[in-house]
């Protein structure tokens, strides 16, 4: 829980300092340009994954918390640290979401869509942990995931990568890492994780303290953990891949075939594990070294036992979820297309206000994009704001024109000017303005 404690007061004092004019610690703005990066990075979305057939799905954002304290486990840090909790008005606890992977499989399984023998899924939108703001790690993020649920043959991990690996490509993001592991199943991984155990027991109290506390609880992410000396120590440790089962060796082999076949370059992590419990067999990170220490912009994996988790019928899966914020850092922004504005409609004068009021619309209505300025300014600053605007093209109507029935068109790249009569101009302008 993240509530305030009643009566603290360094909890209290740091509310007063908290102005509400700023946004929350951790929380942040998305003006215009940035707003309309992200839209043009879900564009991109939409196209790739509906070509790679997948359907988008919308959750709500808040949840009932204990959807993700079963779906993604009470010893992760997650759970442990980072959820944005609180009590709804009739006592219950509400969470917003941390993640999209359990709300997904929650809609799965009310909505019983284990009908179709497979279904395949998409979303984007804000996730909300409660963790230390800084580059690359807020408290609302953004992700873009994806499930494919009902079939536990090795080929949807392939395909998977695959979307996950030709998305980055698109975006011209060349500098990845895939990183693949496979964490095994309910039959190996307890055999792996004693292994793991008795490997650390006799350097326990040379981990941190929350290696310390993980040593009974969640083993496997000790071998996360970022400190320097607990990486040293767990250097030697044991693979999961040398503990996997006959079956899970052949699932990890047709992955790493899979990728082959499509020339699809990757390495081992033999330590990669996953922050969340319900990953099983194939688990993957991808890495960018241009982002410094936060430097995962997507992961995931196999979740084979979820769906059953959280009372559904046992149905295998595979999912993951890219970071928007960490990915937009490593998109070149000059492939993003700038608005443009072909036409800046400036009259002068309250008449000439109302016949281009109507032109205006008549305009947009047909499409083409156009800012109208203020009928009481002057020529001047009306030009101003259409070079501000980044206007190809200016029209302009004072009482003059109004009086001859023609519009003065001036190109500003060329700064030529043209007369139009009033009875072509709608036309005139359409055919020559819209793209
Ligand atoms: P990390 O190790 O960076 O904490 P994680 O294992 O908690 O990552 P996942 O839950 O797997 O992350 O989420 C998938 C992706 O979402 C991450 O690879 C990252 O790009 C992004 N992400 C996760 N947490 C944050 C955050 N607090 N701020 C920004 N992006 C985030
Ligand atoms: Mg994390």
């Amino acid at each position: 829980m993240t509530s305030l404690p009643k009566n603290n007061e360094e909890a209290v004092s740091k509310q007063i300092r908290m102005s509400p004019l700023s946004a929350l610690k951790g929380f942040k703005d998305l003006l215009p340009e940035e707003a309309r990066q992200i839209q043009w990075l879900e564009g991109k979305t939409h196209e790739l994954f509906e070509t790679f057939g997948f359907s988008p799905i919308r959750t709500p954002i808040l949840e009932i918390a204990s959807l993700f304290n079963r779906g993604i486990g009470e010893a992760t840090d997650i759970i442990e640290k980072e959820m944005y909790t609180f009590e709804d008005w009739d006592g219950g606890k509400i969470s917003l979401r941390p993640e999209g992977t359990a709300s997904v499989v929650r809609a799965y399984i009310e909505h019983h869509l284990s009908y179709a023998p497979i279904a395949k899924f998409y979303y984007m939108g804000p996730m909300f942990r409660h963790e230390r703001p800084q580059a690359g790690r807020l408290r609302q993020f953004h992700q873009i995931g994806a499930e494919i649920m009902g079939d536990p043959n090795p080929r949807q991990d392939v395909e998977l990568l695959s979307l996950s690996y030709h998305f980055f490509r698109k975006l011209d993001v060349n500098d990845i890492t895939l990183e693949i592991n496979s964490l095994g199943c309910p039959q190996c991984r307890p055999v792996y994780r004693l292994a793991l155990m008795n490997d650390l027991q006799a350097k326990i109290s040379r981990l941190c303290e929350v290696c310390q506390r993980r040593y009974q609880s969640n083993p496997l992410r000790i071998l996360d953990c970022k400190k320097p000396a607990c990486k040293e120590r767990t250097r030697t440790a044991p693979r999961s891949i040398d503990h996997l089962c006959p079956e899970c060796q052949r699932h990890f082999k047709e992955v790493q075939e899979g990728l082959a076949c499509l020339e699809i370059p990757h390495t081992l992590n033999p330590h990669l594990v996953r922050g969340l419990d319900y990953y099983t067999k194939t688990a993957f990170e991808i890495t960018n070294n241009r982002l410094g220490s936060q430097n995962a912009v997507a992961a995931g994996g196999r979740y084979d036992g979820l769906v059953e988790t959280l009372g559904g019928p046992s149905t295998p899966a595979v999912g993951f979820a890219i970071g928007i914020e960490r990915l937009m850092q490593l998109i070149d922004p000059t492939q993003i297309p700038k608005p443009s504005l072909p036409l800046y409609i400036a009259p002068l004068g309250k008449a000439a206000g109302q016949f281009l009021l109507s032109l205006t619309f008549t305009l947009r209505k047909n499409g083409l994009a156009c800012e109208m300025g203020n009928e009481a300014g002057n020529l001047k600053n009306q030009m101003k704001q259409a070079d501000r605007l980044g206007a190809g093209h200016v029209l302009i109507v004072g009482e003059s024109e109004l009086a001859k029935r023609c519009a003065i068109l001036r190109n500003m790249t060329t700064k030529m000017q043209e007369e139009i009569p009033f009875a072509k101009l709608s036309e005139l302008l359409l055919s020559r303005l819209q793209h």
